[in-house]
């Protein structure tokens, strides 16, 4: 039997005080959802409504409209009688009409990314009620034509797609503006206001053939069902796969009572945040706009005013306005309305509490009554992720687990990276500034539009306000600059989300998208021109500025001293040289997990002994050539020894194909010949000698050291040599010999063979010794699964993933570029396996490696080397895969400690 009735709740009812769902259902309620309800449950005065499951949002991608309003409409019907008992309104009523608001909300907050429809139910009569009954007839008609235009533009695609498009509404609204020379929308009498909304449908009839719907349940299923659709939108699945969410999550739609911040002077509305989401610091901030609606605040479009007195101030202090001027022209909340300003005070205090972290949240004011309309866990910086983390933990709200698992492992990136030295700094060089929206330190030539943000290697975006549809934009800019807008602006919050530099609200820059220039003050830059942004202070800069090494604050040396204390794998670094080593050292490298030798051929004179040796016919005239590397590469080793005096350093020997030191030009083969006396004949037969089909699986790695020993002979002398000459001058150093891409048992144990006996010679000529030992990489599928029997000779594995991933996969590391985006692009592949473990398959390989190895030698020393060993996700396989240690690069080793520390304490709690 068919039954239409649902069989399970596809709606959520919220409002005076009680809830159907609760915070724990965010899956199915979508964030703000839950929210809603949990904030509704905690007393807290939000306007009701209910909310449309993430569910159903799945139900009709499959299904589609028609059956799914069908299954929606008495459960929808009952929810709408709820909303109107309670603010004592009714839908569809011309005298008293409930209006209605409609706004997308996935599990995870995506920030301007699905589409959202405010003051539903509104239509020619309906319009006169609200006029009537507010007393207020600028309001509505006002209202009613902010709805046509957003309605249009979300439900009947009259969006305009990409910056040439002209959006028809503002035309009209500019046009108007011009024959009535005025200039803001405030100073539109109802007359003009009633003259566009005419003018509104008109357009949407012309362009559509439909008529703008004036049934309010229309309106609503419009509404409701373009929310589902703008979860597919182009905005929505770029946000999706740069943050990697999945297409199943659906979003949720949340239906609620409209509150209006733009009835009038007793009127506003604002976005505040319960500490700073840039530095971190414990002050409560915000910013709000008297007499506006939501979207007026965070679209940028007026410059709004500081929630707190604190804020004001320092706010006017940043933007050169006297007290005097601050008080009249900007006051805070806390001065104009202190009474609301109070209560304000108290729900934040109420949801930090309750939610224990730092909450990001929206309220309006209608007529002198406040309403929160929501809240979340604000996004925040790298440095306010540490900070507001570690004070959560002091002030015992939150435990050190919880402080760690906090952590966006990736975000701690933001922190390690050099800062301006504004010492350096002219004064004249300032040109404006801009409030600092979110920290950090950005140089790049300007572009004015989002789409060109690639334009040059490193680009500032500078606009007067952006949107949601600038994101892929603003990814790929190094930093963003706005004229409009605060600090709550979506500039700003996208760009701490991201980690991006951004300075907004810089009211003295003067853009000109047509010419494509900015001026200040009468200078002028124009598109290309070098610029620099710091987040930080907000000083936009002339030119190019340097740079210098962060400082890193008490808070992220607590958080790093947490991660150290609950992880279990070390952290190693990949260097190959001693300052490579000693930043690592910094960082809280534990050792070298790899030191790729062939990089220290390619310095100085250096590259013309290696040159020297590839070209040399002989063996004597290789060899001849080696003695000129070996006190090079002593040199090299002794240095990076000492810089990680007492922490083991693996030495891998020489890996790549040699024609990677031979250039491939006619021309510079020349000078090749010249440097080296012997003729360009001689380099170019050697060149072709050299050429292979498929070099990343030909004449590298332990294959080298198995045709030329010599070059085996030579990087081990080097190492004991290296090692014991410390020895001497009282420095401990700990080698190990790594050999790469071992395939067979027999080549390991000839690379073996000639280690020991080389390494027996020095000490015997040296008549001391030094303790070293001898490993393999594991990155040839064979190696892992003969792994028990390599093991039997081995001290140690190191996994190199990249080779085991490019072999594994068939993928050429080197060409895989060409097909990778466009596989990730068509979901055939999630993600890129070279950047983040394929755990199923390569990981498959890994799991067997370590097991078999460990099988033989059940202390054998298991890490990993590839650039796996740095990624967050594939630090927590390696945890699972008990292994004693990931390596990588020296900046990754912060995120690596945490990423440890939090597979430490998942596995815990599971
Ligand atoms: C690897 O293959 O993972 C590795 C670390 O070595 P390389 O990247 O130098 O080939
Ligand atoms: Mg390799």
């Amino acid at each position: 039997m068919e039954t239409l009735t649902p069989v399970k709740a596809r709606v959520f009812k919220f409002g005076n005080k009680q809830a159907d769902g609760n915070g724990t259902m965010r899956n199915l309620l979508g964030g703000k959802g839950a929210n809603l309800a949990e904030m509704s449950a905690i007393g807290i005065p939000v306007p009701p409504g209910f909310t449309i499951t993430t569910e159903v949002c799945t139900e009709y991608n499959d299904l589609g409209k028609e059956t799914v309003v069908g299954y929606l409409k008495d459960e929808v019907t009952e929810a709408v009688r709820e909303i109107e008992m309670q603010m004592g309104t009714k839908w569809g009523d011309t005298n008293n009409p409930l209006l209605l608001s409609v706004r997308s909300g996935a599990r995870v907050s995506m920030p301007g990314m699905m589409d959202t429809v405010l003051n539903l139910g509104l239509n020619d009569e309906a319009v006169i009620g609200l006029a009537k009954k507010t007393g207020n007839e600028r309001f509505a008609w006002d209202s009613y034509r902010r709805f046509i235009q957003m309605y249009a533009g979300v439900v009947m695609g009259m969006k305009p797609e990409s910056k040439d498009d002209v959006d028809p509404f503002e035309e009209v609204i500019d046009n108007l503006k011009e024959k009535r020379h005025i200039e803001l929308d405030t100073q539109f009498t109802v007359q003009d206001l009633q003259d566009l909304v005419f003018d509104f449908k008109d357009i949407i009839n012309k362009r559509t053939g439909r008529q703008f719907p004036t049934d309010p349940w229309e309106q609503l299923w419009g509404a409701v069902t373009a929310v589902f659709d703008s979860w597919n939108g182009a905005r929505a699945l770029y946000y999706r796969k740069i943050h990697g969410y999945p297409a199943d999550w659906g979003t949720a739609v949340n239906v609620q009572a409209m509150v209006f911040g733009n009835m009038g002077n007793d009127s506003a509305t604002g976005v505040c945040f319960t500490r700073d989401a840039g530095s971190g610091e414990n002050v409560f901030n915000g910013e709000y706009l008297i007499n506006a609606q939501g979207e007026d605040v965070v679209a940028g479009v007026r410059t709004p005013q500081q929630i707190t007195k604190l804020g004001s101030q320092r706010w006017a202090e940043l933007a050169q306005v006297s007290e005097a001027d601050r008080k009249k022209e900007y006051p805070s909340l806390e001065e104009i309305m202190p009474e609301m300003y109070q209560e304000l005070d108290g729900y934040q205090k109420t949801l930090e509490a309750h939610y224990r972290d730092m909450q990001d949240m929206e309220f309006t004011i209608q007529k002198g009554k406040l309403w929160i309309l929501q809240t979340r866990n604000g996004k925040r910086t790298g440095a306010a992720m540490v900070k507001i983390a570690v004070d959560l933990m002091k002030e015992g709200v939150i435990s050190e687990t919880e402080a760690l698992m906090r952590m966006e492992p990736n975000k701690l990136d933001e922190l390690l990276h050099p800062v301006f030295d504004t010492k350096t700094i002219n004064q004249e060089d300032i040109i404006a500034q801009g409030l600092p929206a979110s920290p950090g330190a950005a140089t790049g030539q300007v572009v004015f539009f989002a789409d060109e943000a690639g334009k040059y290697k490193n680009t500032i975006l500078a606009r007067i306000e952006t949107s949601p549809e600038d994101l892929e934009g603003i990814n790929i800019a190094k930093g963003i600059l706005t004229a409009r807008g605060g600090m709550t602006s979506h500039a700003a919050v996208v760009a701490r989300g991201l980690g991006k530099c951004c300075v907004s609200g810089a009211g003295a820059v003067k853009i000109d998208y047509k010419n494509r220039k900015f001026e200040v003050d009468g200078r002028v830059f124009q598109e290309g021109d070098w610029i620099s942004l710091n987040g930080s202070t907000g000083n936009i800069i002339d030119g190019k500025v340097p740079t210098k090494e962060p400082e890193l604050s008490g808070e992220f040396g607590e958080i790093m001293a947490l991660a150290d204390k609950y992880r279990k794998m070390q952290v190693r670094t990949n260097a190959d040289t001693p300052k490579d080593s000693k930043v690592a050292r910094t960082f809280g490298a534990e050792g070298i997990g790899l030191t790729r030798t062939e990089h220290m051929f390619f310095e100085g004179d250096r590259i013309v002994a290696m040159r020297e040796m590839i070209l040399a016919s002989t063996e004597k005239g290789r060899k001849k050539a080696l003695t000129k590397l070996l006190p090079m590469q002593r040199g090299d080793f002794e240095a990076i020894f000492e810089a990680m005096e007492g922490l083991p350093v693996t030495i891998r020997l020489l890996d790549p194909p040699l024609h990677e030191f031979i250039p491939h030009q006619l021309a510079a083969q020349k000078e090749v010949a010249d440097q080296l006396h012997i003729s360009v004949a001689a380099v170019t037969s050697k060149v072709a000698e050299l050429h292979e089909f498929n070099p990343m699986m030909g004449h590298r790695g332990c294959r080298l050291g198995n045709t030329y020993p010599e070059i085996t002979e030579m990087q081990a002398t080097a190492i004991i040599e290296a090692a014991l000459n410390l020895k001497k001058r009282g420095v401990k150093a700990r080698p190990e010999i790594m050999v790469p891409l071992v395939g067979t048992v027999s080549e390991f144990l000839e690379q073996k063979r000639i280690i020991q006996e080389t390494a027996e010679q020095v000490f015997a000529k040296r008549k001391d010794r030094i303790d070293y030992s001898i490993g393999t990489m594991i990155e040839i599928p064979r190696a892992a699964l003969i792994a028990d029997k390599i093991a039997a000779h081995a001290d140690f594995f190191s996994f190199g993933t990249n080779d085991l991933t490019q072999m594994t996969y068939g993928y050429s590391r080197d060409d895989a570029g060409k097909f990778l985006g466009i596989y990730q692009n068509k979901g055939l592949l999630t993600s890129d396996p070279f950047e983040i473990l394929d755990q199923e398959g390569v990981g498959q390989l890994v799991t067997m490696g370590a097991e078999r190895g460990r099988a033989t030698k059940p202390n054998l020393k298991v890490g990993i080397c590839g650039e796996h060993g740095g990624e967050p996700n594939s630090v927590a396989f390696c945890h699972r895969n008990k292994l004693n240690y990931v390596s990588c690069s020296p900046f990754r080793v912060p995120i690596a400690r945490v990423a440890a520390a939090q597979a430490a304490i998942a596995e815990e709690q599971a």
